[in-house]
């Protein structure tokens, strides 16, 4: 249980409310700011203004899991207000209050060093990437089948990256009867591809292999489906790129050839953002347990 905590729930979507509901079930006492215009509401959390929390008292701050945005700013679906978490905010703080995020912009990676605050990225777990990759998967079906005239089940299919999304990807297009061609540099990769009955390939082979795919579905954060292997690629071919912005793909040269690139990001929250927000609610309240943080 969470008895006795104090956290605060600063903005973000629909993920914050599976985050709400399992800290309110532990019975930790939680505030929720920018949440406004949100009907349900929990037994255990109250709604307040930011500027009227107490800071002094509270031993955890969750915030969307973009972080802050650029310009400072906390994202709220659920309300009009312009929040800012401010330098003399977090000062007040006790000592072992710990700020949760999914990602840590600059933006907030400099307030958390400027005020000597813990900051948890959770999406840089292995444990939530593991989950994440099932929805990250499922939502590479839907793209897939969104954007082709052609059943999933007997087409050529490359993954490329051998990562934790890389992995569930390549198993999720396998299963459903794709021929599932797998690139990656690493030659452990490549036998583990050989392990789970796909066709290695070193990616820098990516240009030979172009002429032979349906669908390429990138997960690599780095620039792997080069102009060169574009420029190889048949005309029905469509890129999925998974990987974080700007993604690993030449979207320029995919526009001017005439190839369909999609740069699709934040598919769990897209698609299953109930469970995307219980994967982040999980591991958070373990985390809180497990450290009680005072
Ligand atoms: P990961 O476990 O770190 O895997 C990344 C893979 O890329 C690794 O296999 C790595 O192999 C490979 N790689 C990196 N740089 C490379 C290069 N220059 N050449 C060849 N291979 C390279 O990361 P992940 O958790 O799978 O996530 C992959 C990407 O997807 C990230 O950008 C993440 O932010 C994004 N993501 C997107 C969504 C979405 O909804 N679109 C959801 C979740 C995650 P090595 O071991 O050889 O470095």
């Amino acid at each position: 249980m969470l008895t006795e905590l104090q956290v605060a729930v600063l903005g973000g979507d629909a993920r914050q409310l599976e985050i709400i509901r399992k800290l309110t079930e532990l019975d930790a006492k939680v505030y929720l700011v920018g949440f406004d215009q949100l009907e349900q509401s929990f037994t255990g959390a109250v709604k307040e203004k930011l500027e009227d929390l107490p800071f002094d008292e509270l031993d955890a701050i969750v915030l969307p899991v973009a972080g802050l945005q650029p310009t400072g700013e906390i994202e709220t679906v659920f309300s009009a207000d312009h929040l800012r978490l401010k330098k003399e905010m977090l000062m007040k703080t006790p000592a072992h209050c710990i700020i949760f995020t999914g990602i840590s912009p600059p933006v907030l990676t400099k307030l958390a060093e400027q005020t000597g605050k813990t900051l948890i990225c959770l999406f840089d777990r292995d444990d939530v990437a593991i989950y994440n990759s099932i929805p990250t998967a499922e939502g590479a079906v839907m793209m897939a089948i969104q954007h082709t005239d052609f059943t999933i089940h007997g087409s050529s299919v490359a993954v490329l990256g051998m990562g934790r999304v890389g992995m569930s990807v390549a198993r999720t297009f396998n299963n459903l009867g794709a021929k599932v061609k797998l690139g990656a540099r690493k030659s452990e990769h490549l036998a583990r591809a050989i392990e789970m009955r796909l066709t290695p390939f070193s990616i820098e082979q990516l240009p030979q292999e172009a002429e032979s795919l349906d669908i390429i579905i990138n997960t690599i954060p780095s620039l792997v489906i080069t102009a060169q292997a574009i420029a190889k690629m048949r005309s029905h071919t469509l890129i999925i790129d998974l990987a974080s912005k700007p993604g690993g793909t030449d979207f320029q040269f995919a526009k001017k050839r005439g190839i369909k690139a999609i740069l699709a990001l934040g598919l769990p929250g897209v698609v299953a953002p109930k469970t995307a927000g219980q994967i982040l609610a999980g591991v958070l309240a373990e985390l809180l347990k497990k450290d009680g943080l005072k």
